[in-house]
Parts: structure tokens; C-alpha cells; sequence
């Protein structure tokens, strides 16, 4: 549906773990409406809507993703659907009840859990200042393939973490500055960097506010299946610890990430 300037320009305004859904309300509201084309009128009535009636928005928990499924070239593709699972996982856990139950007042959306996906270390998406950031992440891992020493992947990689060794030809990286972004295999015009693990990183208990904080990444790179795992877990231990509707990352500034030590240190 197309916009009117001033109107895309409102709505942009919307902080972004929000904007694609008000987006979305804004649109449904003006077809409903009859309109063919967006105006500032209908951004100006969906926020009066909102603002008066803004427990029917909660939903309990959101799930936001970055843009790279619309062609980012610095797309990792981890060959997974993640979006869908989550949202699903999410779902199950009736998080809308469960902070009725804790909050006196009636629900904001900063109640609302949030859940937010990076497909490269770029984090467009924010994966640091939301419950539960996620960032998809590739390995890259030394093939038998001839390495020709073009240099394509020193140019490619913005951290420095390759070096092509000497006397043999081939890459040698540095693991304490590889972000896992796959850059490196995508350019190599011989093989010799091939993709390895891939999935994803977890960073947990990052928020905005009174009290701002970054997610704490766990160590590691997770298979799609052992990072629902462990948002499941995440999800189970919040609602247990949870007193008065506070955040995720209030929860673990108290309980320490204890619960999670199965996962401690491990990969895939
Ligand atoms: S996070 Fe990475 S893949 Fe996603 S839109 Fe940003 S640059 Fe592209
Ligand atoms: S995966 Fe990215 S950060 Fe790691 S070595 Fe390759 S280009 Fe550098
Ligand atoms: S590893 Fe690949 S990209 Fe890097 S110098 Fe060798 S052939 Fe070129």
C-alpha cells in the first residue's frame, strides 16, 4: 500500500521493535477504512486507538528479525526458519496471562518479551538490548583446497582475524577476533575457506529503560534445535523468578545464569 510521505515519516518515528506491527495496524485500518493510500489522518487515528486501548495490543511477547531475507548480501543463511519456531515457542509459553498475573496495572507493550534475530554480527535488529538476541552466525574452517594467496578474504574481513601463513600458503585465523560472519568463505574464489559451523549466538537479559543494560552472550554457537532449547529453559526460568513483571535481564541480574550451565561452553 503506498504511503504518504509525512506519514512514512510519523510511523518511522515508532521505535523499531514496535514499528513493523503498528505498520501492519496502521495499513488494515485504512483498507477497513475504504482509503486506497495511506495519510498522516490514519497514522494520527491508529496512535490515538493505540494509546487509549493499549492492552488489546500485547500479545505477550514479539518476534522481530532483521532484513536480511529481503536480499542482504551479508546474509548468513543458516538454513533454518527460526521465526516461525520461536514465535510458536513463544506462543506455548501464555506469557500474556502469565504478566497479568504479575503487573497490578493493565499491560503496556514494554511488558511484552521481546525476541530479536540478526542474521550477520551487524545486529541491524538490535540483538542487544532486547530479552533474548539472537545472531546467526558462520564459522569459516580451512578446506584441502589450494589456497592462491589472491587475498580476498583479508580484504573481506573487517575484524583481521586472517593472516596467511608462511612458508605454506593458506589462512591462518584468529579466533579471539573472528565475529563469525561468513565473509570470509563467501569470497574465497578457490575453496580454501569453506563454511563451517553455522547457527547461532545468544546474547540474554539486554533492555533499554531507567536502567539500561546489553545482552550477556553465551559462549558458544547453537544448532537451531539447541537454541529453542535454550530459550525454553530461558522462558521456564523467567516465569518462575519473576516477582513483579520486572524484565528479563532484572530476573538475571538477580539469579545469575546458573540454570543454564548445561549449555555452558558448548557449540552446536
Ligand atoms: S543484520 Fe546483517 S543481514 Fe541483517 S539486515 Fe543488517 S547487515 Fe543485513
Ligand atoms: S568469518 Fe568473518 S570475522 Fe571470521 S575470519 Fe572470516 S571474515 Fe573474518
Ligand atoms: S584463502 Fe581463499 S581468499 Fe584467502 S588468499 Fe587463499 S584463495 Fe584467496
Amino acid at each position: 500500500m503506498e504511503w504518504d510521505k509525512d506519514a512514512e515519516q510519523a510511523v518511522g518515528t515508532v521505535p523499531f521493535f514496535v514499528r513493523t506491527r503498528v505498520k501492519k495496524r496502521v495499513e488494515t485500518e485504512a483498507r477497513q477504512a475504504g482509503a486506497a493510500r495511506i495519510t498522516m489522518e490514519h497514522v494520527t487515528a491508529c496512535k490515538q486507538r493505540s494509546l487509549h486501548h493499549q492492552e488489546n495490543e500485547v500479545q505477550g511477547f514479539t518476534v522481530e528479525s532483521c532484513f536480511g531475507q529481503s536480499g542482504c548480501p551479508n546474509r548468513i543463511d543458516t538454513g533454518e526458519n527460526l521465526s516461525k519456531r520461536l514465535e510458536s515457542l513463544l506462543r506455548a509459553h501464555n506469557l500474556k496471562e502469565f504478566m497479568q498475573g504479575r503487573v497490578s496495572d493493565p499491560l503496556k507493550l514494554h511488558h511484552e518479551f521481546r525476541v530479536t534475530l540478526a542474521d550477520c554480527p551487524n545486529g541491524c535488529s538490535r540483538p542487544q538490548i532486547v530479552d533474548i538476541g539472537l545472531i546467526s552466525a558462520a564459522l569459516p574452517a580451512r578446506s584441502d583446497s589450494p589456497c592462491s594467496e589472491c587475498g580476498a578474504c583479508l580484504d573481506a574481513c573487517r575484524e583481521k582475524g586472517i593472516t596467511l601463513a608462511e612458508p605454506e600458503p593458506g589462512p591462518q585465523f584468529d579466533w579471539r577476533r573472528c565475529l563469525a560472519c561468513g565473509q570470509c568463505a563467501r569470497v574465497c574464489p578457490t575453496g580454501a575457506i569453506a563454511q563451517g559451523l553455522s547457527g547461532y549466538r545468544i546474547l540474554l537479559g539486554g533492555k533499554l529503560g531507567r536502567h539500561p543494560q546489553l545482552g550477556r552472550e553465551l559462549s558458544g554457537i547453537f544448532s537451531a534445535e539447541t537454541t529453542l532449547a535454550i530459550i525454553d529453559a530461558c522462558l521456564a526460568h523467567f516465569k518462575a523468578e519473576n516477582r513483579h513483571g520486572e524484565r528479563f535481564g532484572e530476573v538475571l541480574n538477580r539469579t545469575g545464569l546458573d540454570f543454564l550451565a548445561a549449555y555452558a561452553h558448548r557449540s552446536a
